[in-house]
């Protein structure tokens, strides 16, 4: 387009699609990326199995964001059955799980990653990797200031897509020392906070025995009115697990759970299933059909003696936390850009021509494919943006 060039720095998914999109418009694109290699963080998540996103209907999906009525506008323009077209397109299927979360069927993370950089190769984007962003300067076109080693390079730009990623799992490359830089150019970034991630609380050696490393599944987990289903995890710290995950934004405020074990149980039903004669653990497991870890996990908080007392616990044994994992350990993070410094296009509207995507934008959703989706959605959008804003100007 009229020799207009665009860059992208951060070659996560997010960057990766902001720039597949941007190079479809005809538009010279050219990804940076500090590390070596590009999508370091899209492979670590695809070590147990990549979870895309997911198969609920579009409503419902929209409410797993912190912003629901905002996401519900975003998915519209690049829809969970989009992503899935998206892969198709690639060469891989998709298939539902049991939880309605959505994967690649048969083919593995890194292969993925390659038919994808094929793609991006077939047209016509240049990569630059072991470039760290380090400094913007001008009004439009930008002069962009890259550092590699010892060395400073400076390239002009007619429209920038920042997709840098949070602050989670550094070792990837999404280590937030763009935010200095965001500051300095006079855009506010608010503070990263470790989302999707484990709690804390100090287990008896009886207890980690019994449960390290069991999961607790078929559960009801309440934190400060809010009820979910799903499972969690015992670990040598404390907790993770999918439960905890959706209750991140709650648990911040107000770090403690009521499980209730037996959700599908009223009191009176456990009561009904009881037999006097038998001990209360033994009971617990097989009249209540508890896992051992479950009866564990009850008696290490609430050593109930009686039956009244087993009966409370199983339906609200309340676990309070001393504090969440370092961030660095986190699934994703939340904070970053917030979303009134970004147009509907995702551009910074103090610094036009200029978008953000992924991560790095202040927004968090639990695991189940939600992440990704929400890259995919806002990479197409930032990259869309840019085609438009290129017209525009040229
Ligand atoms: C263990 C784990 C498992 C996960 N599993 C899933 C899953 O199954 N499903 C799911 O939906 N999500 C999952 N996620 C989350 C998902 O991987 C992230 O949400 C996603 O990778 C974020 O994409 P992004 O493009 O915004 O940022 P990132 O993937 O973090 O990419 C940002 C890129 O920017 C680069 N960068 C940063 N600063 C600079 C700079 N100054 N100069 C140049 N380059 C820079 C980084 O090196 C990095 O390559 C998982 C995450 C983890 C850690």
């Amino acid at each position: 387009m009229n020799g207009a060039s665009a860059v992208v720095i951060g070659a996560g998914p997010a960057g990766l699609r902001a720039a597949e999109v941007i190079a479809q418009r005809g538009i010279h694109t050219t990804i940076f990326e500090q590390k070596a290699s590009p999508g370091r963080k899209f492979l670590v998540a695809g070590r147990g199995g990549l979870n895309i996103t997911h198969s609920e209907p579009l409503e419902d999906f929209a409410t797993r964001y912190d912003l629901p009525a905002r996401w519900r506008g975003l998915l519209r323009r690049f829809s969970p059955d989009d992503l899935r077209g998206w892969f198709k397109e690639l060469g891989v299927e998709t298939f539902v799980g049991t939880s309605g979360r959505v994967f690649p069927r048969n083919v593995r993370t890194p292969m993925i990653l390659e038919l994808w950089l094929e793609r991006l190769d077939r047209l016509g984007v240049d990569f630059q990797v072991g470039r760290r962003f380090h400094q913007m300067l001008g009004s439009g076109p930008y002069d962009l200031v890259f550092q590699r080693g010892t060395k400073y390079h400076l390239v002009t730009a007619d429209a920038v897509v920042f997709a840098l990623g949070g602050a989670s799992w550094p070792q990837t490359g999404s280590d937030a020392l763009w935010v200095e830089e965001f500051r300095r150019l006079g855009v506010p970034v608010s503070e990263f906070v470790a989302a999707n991630v484990g709690w804390e609380r100090r287990w008896s050696e009886a207890f980690l025995d019994v449960a390290d490393g069991k999961p607790l599944k078929n559960l009801q987990v309440t934190c400060s009115g809010r009820s979910v289903k799903g499972e969690l995890m015992v670990t040598e710290y404390g907790l993770e697990g999918g439960a905890l995950y959706q209750l991140t934004r709650e648990l911040r405020k107000f770090p403690q759970i009521e499980v209730d074990f037996k959700p599908g149980l009223s009191r009176a039903q456990l009561e009904e299933r009881w037999r006097a004669d038998v001990d209360p653990r033994e009971g617990a497991l097989r009249l209540w059909r508890m896992s051992a870890a479950a009866v564990a996990l009850i008696q290490e908080i609430a050593q109930p003696k009686t039956l009244p007392q087993w009966i409370a616990a199983v339906k609200r044994c309340r676990i309070v936390f001393e504090r969440p994992r370092p961030i660095e350990e986190a699934i994703s993070s939340a904070g970053g850009v917030p979303w009134d410094q970004l147009t509907d296009d995702l551009m910074l509207r103090s610094v036009p021509g200029v978008f953000c995507a992924g991560e790095m934008i202040d927004w968090e959703a639990p695991t189940g494919g939600y992440l990704m989706q929400g890259c995919f959605v806002t990479g197409t959008i930032a990259g869309e943006g840019v085609a438009k804003w290129i017209a525009k100007a040229h």
